[in-house]
C-alpha cells in the first residue's frame, strides 16, 4: 500500500476570520462544566471557510465536547458558537442545514443497505426524491461505495463504515463538517480511504476534523489547533508550525535483501557513526536508522559517502524534522 495521502497543493491557510460573519466556525469564550471536571475552558477560535481544519488532542482533552457543543446537541456552561454565521449554541434550528455531523461512534442500522441508509437521511432532510437520488449516487461514487451500495452496512469494515458516515454527513451539501475522530478507530488502510476521502471532498467546502493522530492532521489538514486539557495550546498554519522546527535528523531504511551485509551493517555502520562529530545519537529499530544531527551539512556531504564505504545497501534515506508527534510531546509535556 501506499503512503497516506498528502495535500502537497497549496497549503496555505487561509488568513483567519475576525468575526462569526466570516468564519466557517467561530466560537467565543466556550465552555462545558460536567460537574467537578471543565471539559472546555473558555474556547476562541476561528476556522477560516475552506480550510482543512485539524482539532488534534490527546484522549480527554475536550475534542468530542466541542463538537458536540458546535452541533449543538449539548449546551455550553458559557460562551457561544457559530457555524457559517448561524449561531449554534441558541438552539437555532436552522443552523442545522449549515454543517454536516459525524459523531465519534456512529451508530448505523445494520439491516439498512448503505443506498437505503443515505436514502433514509435524506428523507429525513426532506430532499426532493429526484434531487435525493441524485445526491446518493453523487456520495456513493465520492466514498468508494459505490459497488456496495447494495450491501448491508452490518457486513462493512471499519473504513467503509466511516466512509459512510462522512457521505451522510453530505446529504443537503453543507458548507462545513464536523468530523470527530473519522479515523481513530481504524486500521491503516481504513484510515488511508478515508483521509483520501477527506482530500477528495475538501476545497470550496469547509472540514473540520479532530484527531489524537497527528501524522493524519499533518497529511490532509492546512491548520491545526492544538487542545489540551480542555484548554486551546495553539492555532497554526500545518507547514508554519513545522517550519519552525528545522531538520534535525536523516532516517535511513535498510533493505531486506540486502542479506548478510545488511545483518552486521546496522552495528559497524552505527558504531561508525556514533564516533562522527556530525551525529548526536543513532537509535535502530529493525531496519530503521534514525540519526539525530548536530550540523546538518556536515552530515549531508559526509553520509552517503560513508554508506558506499561501509556497504550496507539502503532502499531509502530521509532528511527529516521533527514530526508534529514529537512538538506535540514537548508542547503538552
Ligand atoms: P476522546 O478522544 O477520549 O474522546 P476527547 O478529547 O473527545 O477525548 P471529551 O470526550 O470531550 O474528550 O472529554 C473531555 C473531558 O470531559 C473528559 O475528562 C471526560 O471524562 C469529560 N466528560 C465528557 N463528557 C462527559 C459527560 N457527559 N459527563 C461527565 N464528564 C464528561
Amino acid at each position: 500500500m501506499s503512503r497516506s495521502p498528502r495535500r502537497t497543493e497549496n497549503r496555505t491557510p487561509p488568513p483567519a476570520p475576525d468575526s462569526p460573519e466570516t468564519a466557517a466556525i467561530f466560537c467565543r469564550g466556550l465552555s462545558k462544566q460536567y460537574g467537578e471536571v471543565r471539559a472546555l475552558d473558555g474556547l476562541d477560535l476561528a476556522v477560516p471557510r475552506g480550510s482543512v481544519f485539524g482539532f488534534l488532542g490527546r484522549n480527554g482533552a475536550g475534542k468530542t465536547t466541542t463538537m458536540r457543543l458546535l452541533a449543538g446537541l449539548a449546551f455550553p456552561s458559557a460562551g457561544r458558537a457559530w457555524i457559517d454565521g448561524m449561531e449554534t449554541t441558541s438552539a437555532n434550528r436552522l443552523a442545522r442545514s449549515r454543517f454536516g455531523y459525524l459523531p465519534q461512534s456512529p451508530a448505523f442500522y445494520n439491516w439498512m443497505t448503505a443506498r437505503e441508509y443515505l436514502d433514509y437521511v435524506g428523507r429525513i432532510q426532506e430532499i426532493a426524491p429526484d434531487a435525493r437520488q441524485r445526491q446518493i449516487d453523487e456520495l456513493l461514487e465520492l466514498s468508494g461505495l459505490k459497488e456496495a451500495s447494495r450491501r448491508k452496512v452490518g457486513g462493512f469494515s471499519g473504513g467503509m463504515i466511516q466512509r459512510l458516515g462522512i457521505a451522510q454527513a453530505l446529504i443537503g451539501n453543507p458548507p462545513v463538517l464536523l468530523l470527530d475522530e473519522p479515523t481513530s478507530s481504524l486500521d491503516p488502510a481504513g484510515r488511508y480511504e478515508v483521509l483520501e476521502m477527506i482530500t477528495r471532498i475538501s476545497g470550496s467546502r469547509t472540514v473540520f476534523f479532530s484527531s489524537h493522530i497527528l501524522n493524519d492532521i499533518e497529511r490532509v489538514c492546512d491548520s491545526l489547533a492544538v487542545l489540551h486539557k480542555g484548554r486551546l495550546l495553539l492555532v497554526s498554519g500545518v507547514e508554519a508550525l513545522l517550519a519552525q522546527y528545522p531538520v534535525d535528523a536523516v532516517e535511513l531504511e535498510l533493505d531486506p535483501s540486502g542479506g548478510e551485509t545488511n545483518a552486521g551493517a546496522p552495528a559497524a555502520f552505527t558504531s561508525a557513526l556514533q564516533n562522527l562529530p556530525w551525529v548526536a545519537s543513532v537509535k535502530t529499530e529493525g531496519r530503521l536508522i534514525r540519526i539525530m544531527v548536530k550540523n546538518v551539512p556536515d552530515g549531508k556531504r559526509e553520509l552517503v559517502p560513508l554508506i558506499a564505504k561501509l556497504g550496507p545497501t539502503v532502499n531509502r534515506y530521509e532528511w527529516i524534522r521533527p514530526s508534529l508527534e514529537d512538538i506535540f510531546l514537548q508542547m503538552s509535556s
